[in-house]
């Protein structure tokens, strides 16, 4: 057919949705489960730098919260009197993330950690940099094995939520052991736009994930983002929201 592709254990190719031969290459790749396909969008730079909103979404998935074994970071890190087992809703933080070891940063200077997708660590000196200057505060981190303080790496201290608006036809789940609402992760489009608020980072009153998982998008303002640009904040991208218009 003529489409590039990435060989290897799995073939990788990329195909934009309105490309004529992507109906064809969807036939031939699905029938018999052989492939599968991730619906992403990519945006551009003029898109990115006129949302006032963004969603953050990390690149970089980096060791796991620990004891890992077993789930029992969950007992140590979390208040679990509103958490459901079933849905994975409701867990509150209420001790620091425990890490097998400083992160190995490389180039990078943001994460997340396995299983997390509403958490951010980052090295103390790019809080300070980016984010202490938007009012965002800082967590510590420790070593599982010794509870010691870890100085390589802080934890994101979000304390705001915000209701996202007009999530439209987006697909959820009820769940049926505690009633919450989980919408299925939206991909391949601009993200819905955060009521009005002045935090600069801020997770969604609204649950997202399937199955047992569970987490809260996580949104940036516009100039929290440029200022993550321009201060070469690595190992994330950028989903632009949807601008609200400003009533009264
Ligand atoms: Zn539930």
């Amino acid at each position: 057919m003529g489409i590039p592709f990435k060989d290897g254990f799995i073939c990788v190719c990329k195909i934009a949705e309105n490309d004529i031969r992507w109906s064809q290459l969807n036939e031939l790749i699905n029938p018999n489960n052989e492939g599968t396909h991730i619906v992403y969008a990519e945006f551009t730079a003029k898109e990115l730098g006129a949302a006032n909103y963004l969603e953050i979404a990390s690149k970089w998935h980096h060791g796991y919260p620990e004891p890992s074994d077993g789930n029992e970071y969950r007992e140590l890190t979390y208040n679990l009197d509103e958490y459901c087992p079933k849905c994975g809703s409701g867990k509150r933080q209420k001790a620091p993330f425990r890490f097998k070891k400083s992160p190995v940063w490389g180039q990078k200077n943001i994460l997340q950690l396995n299983w997390i997708f509403d958490e951010y660590f980052v090295k103390p000196e790019i809080w300070k940099e980016v984010f202490e200057p938007f009012g965002i505060g800082c967590q510590p981190v420790v070593l599982d094995k010794s509870g010691r303080e870890l100085d390589t790496v802080v934890q994101l201290d979000l304390t705001e939520q915000v209701e996202l608006v007009d999530l439209g036809e987006a697909p959820f789940n009820t769940c049926d052991s505690c009633g919450r609402l989980k919408y299925l992760p939206l991909t391949g489009c601009f993200m819905p736009a955060p009521n009005f608020t002045n935090a600069a980072m801020f997770r969604s009153n609204q649950y997202f994930g399937s199955g047992a998982s569970a987490w809260r998008m996580v949104i940036v303002s516009q100039e929290l983002y440029a200022k993550a640009q321009s201060a070469n904040l690595k190992g994330v991208s950028y989903v632009p929201c949807l601008s609200r218009i400003r009533e009264g």
